[in-house]
């Protein structure tokens, strides 16, 4: 397989066919494929299921539990003492993670710090980034965002007396179409103008696949004086990103999805550089106090002048061991050649699904925008005249592919540990429950 150097890819991509030894040959030129063998594979009836969820939960690494149980070991041994003589001392774990972390998402490190979780890390960010004042107090949003973030985002606006219902603001698809054209994302911030407060949007949404153009709406909303806010949770670990060129004011993300670190693990902030010496209000927790006198317990919180100023209570170490062995193969992987595995891997499970849904005639939509440059690995499918059903079947044919309301199969070939092979799998599968077998 050859490595182009970026990843803008030509339309025609090379792909395997749909046949298995297509699809073998295919991994066994993978350079990644190595890092498969690193994870537990989930088995149903002793059969490996075909693994196509890993945008909502990634899979374990193999060497999670001996992560976990070194710090297991060290509170067993040191007991409080750990938080300064544990291996890696708790008092300042979170800094391992930090270069991992920034260089995942394209900051600097004093931009970047693991904390809480991301819903948490969202209503922090929302207390420095969303103030409104006079006319300029609303928010704006993608269609139909995850209900977390809704719920996050109507809340600010109820706290600073306000009613969501006028000022949270969601862009619309055209008529009959279901991403948003950028176009029309950046008219809406320019329509909404000085009323504008925030622009909080994923950077990859979470059900149509999209992954919005973050550079150019983060500068459409300074254009019109508003913050442009991302969450992160789709995208990082999947799509290449570059937050502080970007001049992306703040972003959040959680580490339980691409980033394989465990259910609830601990979630990901990102300040601007710009706005980190700022005044801006936060919410004070003691391990966002300056750590050079954290211990001497004053009355007056001085913040790290950093992104870690935003920390509130100290850090959950035990899902951050994971955390940072995931991120740690995310390194050695190298985002680059992961991007350029997966280009391939999702132009090759849409082939897949256009080709099984032709041979059976049934409309299998791809909603995903077509072009690589505006998803990641994530493919949604609606089933035509089979919607949940053909889900459910999937399951039944060892596919773990998931359903999201009202009428989405959502599946991502994770170009860490997913292979071609798998993908081939699936379509057989596929055509298993559309052939009624
Ligand atoms: C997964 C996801 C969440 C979940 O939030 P938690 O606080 O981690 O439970 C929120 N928002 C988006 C966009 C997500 O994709």
């Amino acid at each position: 397989m050859g490595i182009a150097p970026s990843y803008t890819l030509e339309t025609e991509m090379a792909l395997p066919e749909y046949n298995l030894a297509s699809a073998r040959k295919w991994d066994a030129e993978d350079i990644l494929r190595q890092f498969r063998e690193q994870f537990h594979i989930p088995k149903v009836n002793n059969r490996e299921v075909v693994y196509l969820t890993g945008n909502s939960l990634g899979l374990q690494p193999q060497d999670a539990e001996a992560a976990m149980n070194a710090e297991l070991e060290d509170w067993a041994r040191f007991g409080v003492e750990g938080h300064f003589h544990a291996r890696h001392p708790w008092y300042s774990y979170h800094e391992r993670l930090t270069a991992g972390a920034a260089s995942l998402v394209g900051a600097r490190r004093n931009e970047v710090v693991m904390m809480n979780q991301l819903t948490s890390n969202l209503h922090f960010l929302l207390v420095s980034f969303y103030r409104p004042h006079g006319k300029r107090v609303k928010i704006l949003t993608e269609h139909r965002p995850f209900p977390s973030d809704s719920y996050a985002l109507a809340s600010h606006i109820k706290f600073h007396g306000l009613d969501p219902k006028q000022h949270l603001v969601e862009v619309q698809p055209r008529e009959g179409e279901h991403t948003l054209r950028t176009e029309d994302i950046l008219a809406r911030i320019e329509e909404l103008g000085d009323e504008l407060a925030l622009v909080l949007f994923s950077g990859v949404q979470y059900y149509t696949g999209q992954f919005f153009d973050i550079a150019a709406i983060a500068a459409k909303a300074h254009e019109v004086g508003a913050m442009a806010g991302f969450d992160l949770a789709h995208a990082v670990g999947n799509v290449p990103l570059q937050l502080h060129d970007w001049e992306v004011d703040f972003a959040v993300w959680c580490t339980y999805k691409y980033l394989n670190s465990g259910p609830g693990s601990v979630g990901g902030a990102f300040i601007h550089g710009r706005h980190i010496a700022s005044d801006l209000p936060r919410f004070g927790g003691w391990w966002g106090h300056d750590k050079k006198t954290r211990f001497l317990m004053g009355p007056e919180f001085s913040p790290m002048p950093t992104a870690e100023g935003w920390q509130v209570s100290n850090a959950p170490v035990l899902n951050m061991a994971i955390h940072y062995l995931a991120l740690s193969q995310f390194v050695h992987a190298g985002m680059d050649k992961l991007r350029e595995k997966s280009i391939r891997l999702t132009g090759y499970a849409e082939k897949v699904v256009q080709e099984v849904g032709r041979k059976y005639g049934v409309h299998l939509e791809v909603i995903t925008p077509a072009d690589p440059a505006q998803r990641g690995c994530q493919l949604s499918v609606i089933a035509h005249g089979k919607g949940r059903a053909l889900y459910e079947r999937l399951a039944q044919e060892y596919v773990s592919v998931d359903w999201r309301e009202p009428n989405v199969i959502r599946l991502a070939p994770v170009p860490m540990y997913n292979s071609f092979e798998d993908v081939f799998r699936f379509g057989q599968a596929l055509e298993k429950c559309l052939s009624g077998q």
